[in-house]
């Protein structure tokens, strides 16, 4: 089941086993060429401070009820134009680059020092090898030199099944499918094994299936990029570009069979639960057990099956497909999954195809950039122990919490007073709202990676060994009791997210600094930039998606018949207010898709705003910058999505990202409060206002 991100997530970031953004798609990162310079001293720098509300970054010029986001906005997109090396440029985007530096700076002292703490010296080695280009180009390919033989000696598709086991634990869901734990849907408490599809190279099913211009383009340049990756793996040209179409065609059979991103949003659709006699009986061309023994997984008696179309089609092909075939596919996605960790010519293509040509950037990012982000994936909880200690006091917790309880009462009082729901409804309602755990900063306790072998001089062997160790603690969970403490992401990410099955809401170290939530103001930005976050992630236990699971994590229907149709009319306004913007060119928003998504962003500010007027009660709040209060509650609220994208990444995140364009994440949600409208004075028959009518209530 998915979680559910405020903001899209560096693809670095994204679970590896969530087939949301392919790995190779690899890092957001980037500062200007001009600031890349190491830090001279021995000091860590802090980072650099802006504040939530600047009215610097707006444009005075435009006019709030025409184009609220270009007036609160449109300063910081004339002066942060995205740099070369960037797919996109953010306010959070920007945030996670200065978060790059300082963590840069603890990395450089970690692999230096003389005298190291155990934490300091993984970290530290880890980035050192990483950084040590010399060695990488040495090693070529050779990391990958046993699995690539392990490959060539398959005999035959029947002795497939070991041998998929043992490349998913180094390369992941590029392997076919994708494997490990989950909760189980029916009892949270508890961790199941679950199967879900994967195994392609292409981001999305739809980059196979549609017939549009730009898609076919796309694909053709697939081709060039799969036999390019092959002729560097050792295939001769004429060979791998009979390779690439072998493959293109394969992933095309197997992207038929996968479940749509929409058809993802109902948990329904991904709840399979049966025994492995069953499984055995949809996938027969796998040894079911043969793979579950190669991976040692605990014994279990249940696996959820997210997919069972998708393992239905793999075993048709897996049947029909000649065993070259698989070899070659198998080489290709061993090879272009690891080619960011390999020498510069592999690095080098999967730049080229994956974030110049697929999302626009200019540039390569510099070395060390790329290497701390890996470093933040990979061993996240032990690098985030020192950031921690550098940007997060007791006090910020304190304050943020503090945020967090007013925003939950807020949304007490809210479900209260909604008009259209039963009081049975709202019964349980609050129930699941008083059951929704917050997660502030970081984990009570640290990820132990000291499992882990980190070799000096071998990146990519300690990128295929950190791979490893996650798996392995992920398939180790099977059978156990779920670990609530646990997080998805590591301390310095800039974003937060809700877990409908922990029911828990988890705001890194990352996102509570300035200009997100910023010590140093007042509270009408704060409320309206953080406030509104954590009132997005509330809402998402209510939405169309989260609403289907109760207090305690499990997927069971709370809501009466007639609240249920209520609650869809009030989202399908949502959804056809949305479909009907332009993300690039002919593109419009999927809002079936970024439904979820759109509904919380309504429902979190006006939460934001509600508890905002409650801490403030008793304020005498006066004008600042010429800005009423309320105008700098819409206003701080607007500057948290500031940004300039390239349309190659706004056409991409059309197709994967849950979320609408940074635009409409704001006007969207203006034109549907009225308290916008009274504060900038508008008139109806403006662009954000709608007619009463018109108006989308869900909260
Ligand atoms: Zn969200």
């Amino acid at each position: 089941m998915a979680w559910h991100y405020f903001f899209a997530l560096p693809p670095s970031k994204v679970n590896m086993r969530i087939p949301v953004l392919a790995l190779p798609l690899l890092l957001l990162g980037g500062l200007a060429a001009g600031q890349d310079q190491a830090p001279q001293s021995s000091e860590t720098p802090s980072t650099p401070y802006t504040p939530s509300l600047d009215v610097r970054s707006m444009d005075k010029s435009i006019e709030p009820c025409d184009d609220f986001y270009q007036y609160a906005c449109g300063g910081w997109q004339k002066s942060n134009p995205i740099p070369a090396d960037q797919t996109s440029w953010s306010v959070y985007e920007k945030l996670y680059q200065d978060n790059l530096m300082l963590l840069r700076s603890i990395l450089e002292q970690a692999s230096g020092a003389p005298e190291r703490n155990a934490v300091a010296q993984r970290i530290g080695d880890y980035y050192a090898a990483c950084m040590d280009e010399t060695a990488v180009e040495q090693r070529g390919l050779a990391a990958l030199q046993p699995d690539l033989d392990a490959i060539a000696s398959l005999r035959s598709v029947k002795q497939i099944t070991p041998l998929v086991a043992r490349l998913q634990f180094a390369y992941g869901d590029k392997v076919l499918f994708s494997q490990g734990s989950a909760q189980d849907p029916d009892n949270s408490e508890q961790q199941i094994a679950e199967l879900d599809q994967g195994g392609l190279g292409l981001p999305d099913r739809d980059y196979y299936l549609k017939e549009d211009a730009k898609s076919k383009e796309i694909r053709e340049r697939y081709l060039e990029h799969v036999e390019k990756v092959l002729e560097l793996a050792g295939e001769s040209q004429e060979r791998a570009k009979k390779s690439a179409e072998t493959i293109l065609r394969m992933e095309t059979a197997l992207a038929k069979g996968q479940l749509s991103r929409v058809d993802r949003r109902d948990p329904y659709n991904l709840k399979h639960k049966m025994k492995i006699a069953e499984l055995s009986r949809i996938a027969p061309s796998l040894d079911w057990r043969a793979y579950y023994k190669e991976l040692d997984y605990p014994s279990f008696e249940i696996v959820n099956l997210a997919t069972p179309d998708y393992f239905r089609t793999l075993n048709h092909q897996l049947a029909k497909e000649p065993l070259a075939n698989w070899k070659t596919y198998l080489r290709f996605h061993v090879v272009d999954s690891f080619s960011p960790y390999l020498s510069s010519p592999f690095a080098d293509e999967n730049f080229a195809f994956y974030r110049k040509y697929l999302r626009g950037a200019k540039e390569q990012q510099p070395r060390w950039k790329r290497c701390v982000q890996y470093t933040d994936r990979d061993l996240g909880e032990a690098l985030g122990q020192a950031y921690v200690e550098k940007v997060f006091s007791p006090e910020l917790k304190a304050s943020t919490l503090d945020m967090v309880r007013r925003i939950e009462d807020a949304m007490g009082e809210r479900i209260r007073e909604l008009d259209w729901m039963s009081p049975e409804t709202k019964q349980q309602a609050l129930n699941k709202l008083a059951g929704i755990r917050n997660k502030i900063g970081y984990p009570d306790k640290w990820r132990d990676y000291s499992s882990v072998s980190i070799v000096r001089t071998d990146f990519a062997g300690n990128v295929e060994r950190a791979n490893e160790f996650e798996r392995r603690r992920d398939i180790n969970k099977v059978g156990k009791p779920v670990d609530h403490g646990e997080w998805q992401i590591s301390p310095p990410t800039v974003d937060a997210y809700y877990d409908p099955q922990m029911n828990d809401i988890n705001f890194p170290a990352g996102v509570l600094q300035p200009p997100l939530y910023d010590a140093k103001l007042d509270d009408a930005p704060n409320y309206g930039d953080t406030g509104g976050t954590i009132g997005h992630e509330l809402t998402h236990g209510f939405d169309d998606e989260g609403s289907q699971f109760d207090a305690n994590g499990n997927l069971r229907d709370w809501w009466t018949k007639e609240d249920r149709a209520k609650f869809e009319a009030r989202t399908q306004c949502v959804e056809d207010q949305y479909a009907q913007y332009v993300v690039v060119d002919e593109v419009h928003i999927n809002s079936k898709l970024t439904l979820g998504e759109d509904v919380a962003d309504l429902g979190g500010e006006i939460l934001a705003y509600i508890a905002w007027k409650g801490a403030t009660r008793d304020k005498q709040l006066a004008p600042v910058d010429g800005l009423t209060p309320e105008q700098r509650f819409f206003v701080g609220f607007a500057q948290w999505a500031c940004a300039n994208e390239r349309p190659e990444e706004l056409r991409l995140r059309a197709v994967t990202d849950e979320h609408s364009p940074a635009k409409y994440r704001i006007n969207g949600v203006v034109e549907n409060m009225p308290e916008f409208s009274q504060a900038f004075s508008c008139r109806s028959g403006q662009s954000m206002v709608k007619p009463p009518e018109k108006v989308c209530k869900v909260w």
